[in-house]
């Protein structure tokens, strides 16, 4: 149990938990939307620090990650529970499990030796994945500092909702900012997950480029009759256009069937490939359908000169045309990361 870094204590022993944008308002002895916060005597406590649910290491394009550190491994941590609750949840055993204190007896991964593990195991760095990063925040800060010591890289695979100041005290530790965009409108965000306001996702993850200098890459996950209308898909398109720039990839997953979602079919591929085009249409040169092996944008081709420079099958990545991060045969730059291209942050 870890008192928490981002939270005010109120009058009458009540705190506000500043790690996400629920912003919650705690009474003591109680929890916060994400039920791993809890108001002690009017003390905040983060309860499952390093309480991993899930450890692997993973090809870094399983995030997905296409432009960071292609065909590199990444060691995977998961803990438990969200503070979003996603009818579509992927992985709701961890992020919405049924006991109420499912981390008690887990396995403990230290900060330490997540790092020992990611050298042992020959990562490039290390990834808060499975669940939502932010709700262990205190163990991903410490760990991120770690790595970066130990010279590796670091990837929060997020939805996105952490606060600005949140994001200010991980970004000089962070690397990677794999979010969510779920859809592009309130009533989606409503219907899908319970959140009302939703669009501090879209300043929180400028700001993870603008000012932390990160890099950004963006998954929406195309659910059938939810969010796969042309106007939220193109709203997502232009968006990451005006405000993230042409070339941040952005992933169109094939959804399957899970969680509270069951009555609804996979995602037709004709759907991803719609999808696709919108992007393309809008201007963004990098757009990769998902979950879709083999499929035809599964590769990254040079947008200037049409040249193949990662190709890919499913999880069996080659990269055969990059210089740094530029096409080797045009010189087009393609926003591809290693540890050369991130200069640090931008005050
Ligand atoms: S992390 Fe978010 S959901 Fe959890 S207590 Fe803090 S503000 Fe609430």
């Amino acid at each position: 149990m870890h008192e928490a870094m981002l939270y005010e204590k109120l009058p009458n022993s009540r705190v506000r938990c500043n790690t996400c944008q629920w912003r919650c308002n705690i009474a003591p002895g109680k929890s916060g939307v994400c039920r791993v916060y809890q108001n002690r005597d009017g003390t905040l406590y983060n309860l499952n620090y390093a309480k991993a649910s899930s450890v692997a290491v993973d090809p870094i394009e399983k995030k997905p990650l296409f432009h960071f550190f292609p065909g590199s491994q990444v060691f995977s941590l998961g803990g438990w529970g969200c503070n979003f609750h996603c009818q579509d949840c992927q992985n709701w055993e961890i992020s919405c499990p049924v006991d109420n204190e499912p981390w008690l007896g887990s396995r403990e991964v230290s900060p330490q030796a997540a790092v020992e593990l990611a050298k042992r195991y020959q990562c490039g760095g290390i990834a808060w994945t499975y669940n939502e990063p932010s709700i262990w925040f205190e163990y991903t800060f410490d760990s991120a500092k770690l790595a970066k010591e130990n010279n590796l890289y670091t990837v929060y695979v997020t939805n996105g909702f952490l606060t600005p100041e949140a994001l200010d005290t991980i970004g000089p530790y962070l690397d990677a900012w794999r979010v969510d965009i779920k859809g592009f409108t309130d009533s989606f965000y409503r219907e899908l997950a319970k959140v009302n306001r939703w669009r501090g996702i879209l300043e929180v993850a400028k700001r993870a480029k603008d000012k932390w200098n990160m890099h950004v890459e963006v998954v929406t996950n195309i659910i059938p009759t939810m969010n796969d209308d042309d106007q939220q898909l193109e709203g997502i398109a232009s968006w990451i256009r005006d405000e993230l720039g042409e070339l941040t990839p952005w992933h169109v997953t094939r959804f399957y069937p899970h969680h509270h979602m069951m009555h609804l079919p996979p995602t037709p591929v004709s759907t991803l490939e719609h999808a696709y085009e919108i992007g393309r249409k809008a201007g963004l040169k990098f757009v990769y359908a998902g979950n879709v092996p083999g499929h035809s944008s599964e590769s990254t081709v040079c947008y200037n000169c049409g040249n193949l420079i990662v190709n890919r099958f499913g999880y069996q990545t080659k990269v055969v045309g990059l210089e740094g991060s530029r096409c080797k045969f045009c010189g087009a730059e393609l926003n591809f990361k290693t540890p050369e291209q991130r200069g640090g942050h931008n005050d």
